[in-house]
């Protein structure tokens, strides 16, 4: 057992369960609390006034005396190397990828690009309070190599996957079934395990990848169960045509990737908006997770996810919630919050705000199956942290004023919120982001 090297002090809130079926029994909060770090790993958690009565003075102690103290932010569906088309003007998904991510994503071959950008986008989730992602890499295993290699340096607990494309995409980025079978197994083998770093599976959706290339990515499943895999599922109605068009013997969309194995406790679908009822069976059967990703449906005008539907009880998803950038707009999971809520506002449904925070840390955390590493602020839990200002901007200074609860306070957090409410972000126990003037 490794000895504390490290304190954090201020308001502690954590989840133990989801406040939409638990109710307040779901979460705890310490108003003086304190998270005590060992070998980057969380040792203890309690009163501050107790915990620092027992710790020798060789810890280091970081105060933050109005900050909110969370579990790192986890985000369900994101593409690093599209960190330079993020807010590119006027197109529906098929246009948006041929016009602008089709082609930014040509320039990942080159290793050196390829690890300038993955350490752009790993200071950037940091510094918006995010502390592990599922990722797409480009078709270049360059890429990937590039991201694990960045983020194993950093210490990040990270998914990610090389895209696998092999036809209907720019000669440039399209591999082969074989390949594409052959790069993502290396990059399994060389970084599936290591340190924090998982591997995903990646076709990019069912469009860019022929029968054999989908079959492929099922018998990589197969030979490494413990994989993740991830793709784009009925995100845009032109999308779902294409697909009818392409997989003529398939019943509906969803049933192309259940044909080949692809669905599972460990598969993320990003979107899933347009779901017809089969397909929601044959998720719910199978324990696949839907990644609500709310800034990409509007801006690329896309549709409103259903979450009550999902929550359905004759056929539940499991939902993670996702900012996936660059169809998303924001790398903060509050703005993200932020555009949830609206969305589900247009519906009807709402979005209160103990549910929100569940979902961005322990909610993610369980729809990545690893609510026994993350996503939770408990002894054992591998010590990523996010330190939270609600003063952060005159505006919310000022409207902290009238705030009484810390169902409010959270609540101001996501609508107002952004990188400027992040404080701190810590990383496997080491303090990755610090706000400037903060
Ligand atoms: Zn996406």
């Amino acid at each position: 057992m490794s000895k504390p090297s490290r304190a954090i002090r201020g308001r502690v809130l954590t989840f133990n369960d989801d406040p939409q079926t638990a109710g307040s029994a779901a979460h705890e909060f310490i108003e003086d609390g304190l998270i005590v770090i060992a070998g980057g790993h969380i040792a203890e958690v309690g009163e501050a006034p107790a915990l620092l009565a027992k710790l020798p003075d060789s810890v280091m102690l970081d105060h933050y005396p109005d900050g909110l103290i969370l579990p790192g932010f986890i985000d369900t569906h994101i593409h690093y190397p599209q960190t330079q088309v993020i807010a590119s003007y006027g197109a529906q998904l098929l246009d948006w990828l041929e016009r602008y991510a089709l082609v930014e994503e040509q320039r990942f071959g080159d290793p050196g690009h390829a690890a300038a950008v993955a350490g752009f986008f790993l200071d950037e989730l940091a510094r918006n309070g995010t502390t592990t992602a599922a990722v797409y890499c480009s078709v270049h295993p360059e890429s990937a190599e590039a991201f694990f290699a960045e983020s194993d340096r950093r210490n990040t607990r990270m998914v990610a996957g090389k895209v696998l494309m092999d036809r209907n995409a720019p000669a440039a980025l399209q591999d082969t079934a074989e390949r594409g079978y052959a790069q993502t197994k290396a990059l399994i083998e060389r970084w599936h395990g290591k340190g924090r770093q998982l591997y995903a599976v990646t076709p990019r959706f069912a469009i860019t990848s022929s029968e054999a290339q989908l079959e492929a990515a099922g018998v990589l499943l197969r030979e490494h169960p413990d994989c993740y895999m991830q793709t784009h599922l009925s995100e845009n109605r032109r999308e779902i045509e294409t697909v009818r068009a392409l997989f003529p013997w398939a019943e509906n969309y969803t049933s192309v990737y259940d044909r080949f194995g692809l669905l599972g406790p460990r598969s993320l679908f990003g979107h899933c908006i347009h779901l017809e009822e089969g397909e929601r069976r044959l998720l719910s059967e199978s324990g696949s997770v839907a990644a609500f990703c709310p800034t990409s449906n509007l801006f690329i005008g896309s549709g409103l996810f259903d979450l009550a539907k999902a929550r359905d009880p004759a056929f539940p998803l499991r939902v993670g919630l996702a900012t996936d950038v660059g169809g998303g707009t924001s790398y903060s999971l509050l703005r993200t919050l932020a555009e949830a809520y609206k969305v589900l506002q247009l519906q009807d449904q709402n979005l209160p705000a103990l549910e929100a925070f569940y979902a961005i840390t322990l909610g993610n955390a369980r729809a990545l199956g690893l609510e026994d590493r993350i996503g939770s602020l408990a002894p054992g839990r591998e010590a990523d942290v996010t330190v939270l200002d609600a003063k952060a901007t005159p505006a919310m200074a000022h409207r902290c004023e009238r705030i009484e609860t810390l169902e409010e306070e959270l609540f101001l957090l996501m609508t107002l919120g952004d990188d400027r409410a992040i404080s701190a972000t810590y990383i496997a126990g080491e303090r990755r982001h610090v706000r400037s003037g903060g």
